[in-house]
């Protein structure tokens, strides 16, 4: 039995590690700022507390043998990608991150995760829709089209510095597009799967929902279980480089939206509208991981997307009552 912190645990991805990790027979002791808002943890300690503040850091970092670094500054694209909380992701984050590994060296960590993202490749590789080019060798020259992005291509550095200089263990995986159930589905920080679910939740058979942009954007999503999954494996391995976990199917959003109505068994309109869009097309590139740790999706993006739309449809129900079907 290992003594592991999930920072971040309060979030999506943090929520679900809690479970499989406790599930695997650790002792995990949780952070973040809130409460997580739609499940019970069943982490043995949950700390909210403030990763930015060193003392809070110093303290949650005593007696640990291995960290996931999962808490971030983070949204969908209606918040990381209008540029005007671009300060705030930028500081926080990386202080988050800077706290997380100069503590816990200090106190004698041995091994980290940290959850870098997709949004760190550059974006003259993802001008085309049908062929965006996410393979890990790609990264430089460097040339994220967010602030975000230029934030996590800082922390792996900053990461594998430490592994470098420090001697301690460090795993890095770049994150494409996560989604399932238990994420924010509504309130503007919420990704696009869920964004879509909630929308087509909540809009009448024979309505009309927005979508950013002409929806011809190509994105690939990865069930949350499956992402679980592929972080242990890397956190087991001998795997010192950033790798992808991610899907290759790749879809464009309006092929999302279809497949979110056809499982709600709706037809409903799709208005295009200016919007924050990100890159116009990215794909997870799966050679490196698949070759590396034997990994790959196991199950279809439909699948996952019909655990979601059904958890969201819920979720819109409790919050907005009765819905118009
Ligand atoms: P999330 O927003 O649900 O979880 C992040 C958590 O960090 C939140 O619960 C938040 O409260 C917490 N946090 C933020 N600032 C904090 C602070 N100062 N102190 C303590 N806790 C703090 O996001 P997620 O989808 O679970 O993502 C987890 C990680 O994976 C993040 O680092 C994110 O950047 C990365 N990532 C996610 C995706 C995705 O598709 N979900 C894609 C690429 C990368």
């Amino acid at each position: 039995m290992k003594r592991i912190l999930v920072n971040g645990a309060g979030g999506f991805i943090g929520g679900h590690l809690v479970t499989r990790l406790k599930n695997e027979g650790h002792w995990v002791r949780a952070v973040d700022l809130k409460q997580h808002e739609y499940t019970q943890l069943p982490a043995d300690e949950f700390v909210q507390a403030d990763l930015r503040e060193q003392s809070v850091v110093k303290k949650v970092v005593e007696g640990i043998d291995e960290i996931y670094q999962l808490a971030a500054d983070m949204g969908g694209a209606g918040y990381i990608f209008t540029g005007e909380h671009d300060a705030d992701i930028m500081h926080n984050s990386a202080t988050i991150n800077l706290n997380t590994l100069h503590y816990g060296r200090l106190s004698g960590v041995k091994k980290f995760f940290y959850s870098s993202s997709a949004c760190m490749y550059p974006a003259y590789n993802q001008t085309d829709p049908d062929n965006p080019n996410c393979a890990e060798d790609s990264a430089y020259p460097a040339n994220p089209d967010s602030e975000y992005g230029w934030e996590k291509l800082f922390s792996e550095r900053l990461f594998l510095s430490y592994m470098r200089n420090y001697k301690v263990e460090v795993h890095v995986a770049r994150f494409h597009n996560i989604f399932g159930p238990l994420g924010t589905w509504d309130g503007g920080k919420e990704k696009a799967p869920a964004a879509i679910c909630r929308k087509v939740a909540m809009t009448p058979d024979g309505g009309e929902m927005e979508i950013w942009g002409d929806g011809e954007q190509t994105r690939s999503f990865l069930y949350v279980d499956e992402c679980v999954e592929a972080v242990r494996r890397l956190m087991d391995s001998q795997v010192s480089i950033p790798l992808n976990i991610g899907s290759e199917e790749k879809v464009t959003i309006n092929q999302l939206a279809a497949m979110a109505m056809e499982i709600a068994g709706k037809t409903i309109k799709l208005k295009h509208i200016p919007g924050p869009q990100g890159v116009r097309g990215r794909n997870s590139d799966n050679r490196l991981i698949e070759k590396s740790l034997g990994w790959k999706p196991s199950r279809p993006l439909r699948e996952g997307m019909e655990k979601t739309y059904r958890w969201i449809e819920k979720q819109a129900e409790i919050k907005y009552g009765v819905l118009t079907s």
